[in-house]
């Protein structure tokens, strides 16, 4: 366990991953409680509906499917949801590296599928989510997540992640830094950026105004010339 972080304390993991796209936008919802449903959130929403039941199991030969499976990481003080997590069952030489589930037969490797609406990004923004959740799972089951998988709905199809070392130190760093902007409670200011266009608290964020040290007349001139124009 986190010594230094109290279980009241842990933060929601899919934060992960809006701290990872922008500290501010991550701040904005987690810390101010703002929040603001756009297209893309809406059908985020709806996808991860479809995928969300918490009852669901689905058994295919040697493969067990859990959706919606409930994580908490204490290295990370970070808890959530996976949205789904396939089982595989190994026998052999690779039986060493499975666990035993409860009720079956045998020994099973395991790896977290994240459902996303949209496609691919450059940044891994995605992924450093789903190396969290994998963690999360390592730390509870006492295995080894050596994989994953992003659904994406643009692309309609699963993208492979190798959840390397270089991933799970970002996700580390992230999450100490999560918790550091939450104790402090400081929204951090914007950071003007290509993805401020996609982003669902632009207007509530103003990146424009916010992200410099701005005079205060200066932006009550700037508000009195706006005003005068109409
Ligand atoms: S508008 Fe840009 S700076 Fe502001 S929260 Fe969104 S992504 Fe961050």
């Amino acid at each position: 366990m986190n010594p230094e972080i109290a279980v009241d304390d842990y933060l929601l993991l899919s934060g992960i991953q809006h701290f990872a796209f922008c500290p501010r936008q991550w701040a904005l919802i987690h810390i101010e409680q703002l929040w603001e449903e756009s297209d893309r959130t809406i059908e985020g929403k709806i996808l991860h509906e479809n995928v969300d039941d918490p009852f669901f199991r689905e058994k295919r030969k040697d493969i067990y499917i859990v959706r919606s499976l409930p994580v908490v990481s204490n290295m990370l003080a970070l808890y959530g949801i996976v949205d789904v997590v396939e089982f595989t069952r190994v026998s052999g030489t690779e039986a060493d590296l499975g666990i035993k589930l409860p009720r079956k037969r045998g020994r099973w490797t395991l790896k977290p599928i994240e459902y996303k609406r949209g496609h691919p990004k450059t940044e891994s923004i995605d992924e450093v989510q789903l190396c969290a959740q994998a963690m999360a799972l390592e730390e509870m089951l006492k295995i080894s997540v050596d994989s994953g998988s992003i659904y994406y709905g643009q692309i309609k199809r699963r993208v492979e992640v190798v959840l390397n070392e270089g991933l799970r130190q970002e996700v580390i760093r992230l999450s100490s830094e999560m918790h550091r902007v939450f104790k402090e409670r400081i929204t951090p200011p914007a950071k003007l950026h290509n993805g401020c266009r996609m982003c669902s608290l632009m207007e509530k964020c103003q990146p424009k105004l916010t992200d410099k040290p701005v005079s205060v007349s200066k932006y009550i001139n700037a508000m009195i010339e706006e005003v005068s124009k109409l």
